[in-house]
């Protein structure tokens, strides 16, 4: 499956603010937004004008698509599927993009960034309700039982992820047994359950041109 390769660090620098691509090296102090909080490249340290209109709709777009590290293609599909259903779109849109397994995965802390969850996803090392899913891109929804598969129990990196991960706290819509590294999907996720800065309106308004 495509997927990008390059240097993540500079894609939170193009952001301006850390999207927490890269695991607990994001909250210390080698994290390229304390040290370089400019945009990368040549120019990157000139003034730029201040994004308007059309700019600031692409910003957010391109934001929310590294944030969860989804290829343009796949992220308009999201879109064209969130545009189809009943609700507010750039809502859906959101709420889509946490029900996807490999989001699931690194808010329940069983890895320190989502990169690192799609790569359990993909290494069969979660199941869902009984049944090995190795589809990072997989829909959770509630009644599912999101766990650790057995022979993947005693993963150091999963134990090392759960104690990193203690402050950031697991989202409502899913309840975490800790010991028995599995979680419940207890209904589906609301926009405030969505922690991040968002103004998803400016994706719906970028799309609908
Ligand atoms: Fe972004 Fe993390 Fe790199 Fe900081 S360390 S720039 S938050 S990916």
């Amino acid at each position: 499956m495509a997927r990008y390769r390059e240097a993540v660090c500079r894609l939170c620098r193009r952001e301006g603010q850390k999207l927490f691509l890269k695991g607990q090296r994001c909250l210390t102090d080698k994290c390229a937004i304390e040290k370089r909080n400019f945009p990368p490249g040549q120019h990157g340290k000139s003034r730029r004008p201040k994004p308007q209109g059309y700019g600031i709709q692409l910003r957010e777009k391109q934001k929310v698509r590294r944030l969860y590290q989804i290829l343009e293609n796949q992220f308009r599909n999201y879109f064209e599927k969130a545009a189809s259903r009943k609700g507010v779109t750039g809502e859906t849109l959101l709420l889509m993009l946490e029900q996807r397994l490999d989001n699931v995965v690194y808010r329940l802390g069983l890895a320190t960034s989502r990169a690192e969850a799609r790569q359990l996803v993909r290494h069969g090392h979660i199941e869902v309700s009984g049944r090995k899913v190795s589809i990072p891109s997989f829909h959770v929804v509630p009644g599912q039982e999101v766990a650790v598969r057995e022979k993947s129990r005693k993963l150091e990196a999963i134990q090392r992820s759960l104690d990193l991960a203690g402050n950031r706290g697991v989202p409502p819509w899913l309840a975490l047994d800790r010991e028995n590294l599995k979680a419940q999907v207890v209904s589906v996720p609301k926009r405030e359950d969505v922690n991040f800065p968002i103004q998803e309106q400016m994706i719906v308004e970028l799309y609908s041109k």
